[in-house]
């Protein structure tokens, strides 16, 4: 058994007794979320948790649950039974901090559509890899599949779809500056539903919720801007959220409105920048949607009123709160069937 302790947003405490065996980075954040927020907060899967090694000078990285197995159970052999847990670390915005950019002499540089559309194709340029990477998440949010990361790191960076055995995949690489990244495989082609559920949608809401603010003051800190959101909204939303809200959010333009709001109603969600108090609900039913999502989409998606509504009676099974919230919204603002 061990005694943990946890640093989590400046917050130290302690997690109690807990063994290896019953572990794992999903509980020790769900843990530290519940003792300082008292909330359990979804957190993304592009942290690192960081232990130091008492009998020695070193800092561990942990970014799967092996690791923190293995860290246990070295701890175990030495029979040290009390253990540390830094703050969390964002590794999302490590590639951002490079923005050194050349220009290329060979391929096309990438350019949104006329219609505002992503077309990937072999040979495009990206300022770098952070400008791929962004641009592949806006593609799959646009063409409504998720993202899986295959490879990710700054000499070459692979997605593919989430779902098993589809064999969508997307593959770059630095051109010979090192810097600019060139698209260099494509694969496009979804044998799968391709069903949307992208997570990284959330930032999108935020942008939209947190725009005026956010061009009213385009040098805040990420941090502070998490702060307000979590005042407002009573929720942590992780930094590199946050930091994509804050882009996305500096960049739409006055002609972008009613797209941003198309791209909005596609994923079946509520338009909130008119009523920022339905903030909290949002971000409650957001929460809950993700157990719900295999129900809720379909309820979003369902083009006709009796799909529709067999598939609401489905999530008043499941949770009559979010039924009832569901029923509360306007239809229009979330439904394809309105
Ligand atoms: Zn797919």
């Amino acid at each position: 058994m061990f005694n943990g302790t946890s640093t989590f947003i400046g917050n130290h405490f302690e997690m109690g007794r807990f063994s290896r065996d019953y572990m794992s980075l999903k509980d020790l954040w769900d843990c530290a979320m519940q003792k300082v927020l008292g909330m359990e907060v979804l957190v993304g899967d592009k942290f690192t948790q960081e232990v130091p090694i008492p009998w020695s000078d070193e800092v561990r990285e942990i970014r799967e649950d092996a690791g923190l197995m293995d860290v246990l159970s070295e701890f175990e052999q030495r029979n040290v039974k009390r253990i540390h847990f830094n703050e969390v670390v964002d590794i999302s915005s490590e590639a951002d901090k490079d923005k050194e950019r050349d220009q290329p002499n060979r391929g096309i540089a990438f350019k949104l559509g006329g219609d505002g559309r992503i077309k990937l194709e072999v040979g495009q340029l990206f300022k770098d890899s952070s400008h791929f990477k962004e641009i592949i998440l806006d593609y799959s949010i646009q063409e409504g599949f998720k993202l899986k990361r295959i490879m990710n790191e700054r000499s070459r960076i692979t997605s593919g779809c989430e779902v098993k055995g589809c064999p969508w995949r997307v593959h770059g690489s630095p051109t010979y500056d090192r810097v600019t990244y060139m698209l260099k495989t494509f694969t496009d082609n979804h044998n799968c539903l391709a069903v949307p559920k992208n997570r990284d949608v959330t930032s999108v809401w935020l942008g939209k919720i947190f725009e005026t603010f956010i061009k009213e003051n385009p040098y805040t800190n990420i941090k502070v801007l998490g702060a307000i959101i979590l005042r407002q909204c009573e929720v942590i939303v992780p930094n590199h959220t946050l930091y994509r809200a804050k882009k996305y959010a500096l960049k739409i333009r006055e002609e972008d409105h009613k797209q941003s709001y198309n791209k909005l109603y596609r994923y079946g969600h509520i338009i909130l920048e008119r009523n920022p108090g339905s903030c909290v609900k949002l971000s409650t039913i957001r929460f809950k949607i993700d157990y719900l999502r295999e129900l809720y989409w379909p309820a979003a998606r369902s083009s006709n009123k009796t799909a529709f509504l067999k598939v609401m009676d489905d999530i008043k099974k499941t949770s009559t709160n979010a039924h009832e919230y569901l029923t509360r919204i306007s239809l229009e603002n979330w439904a394809v069937h309105a």
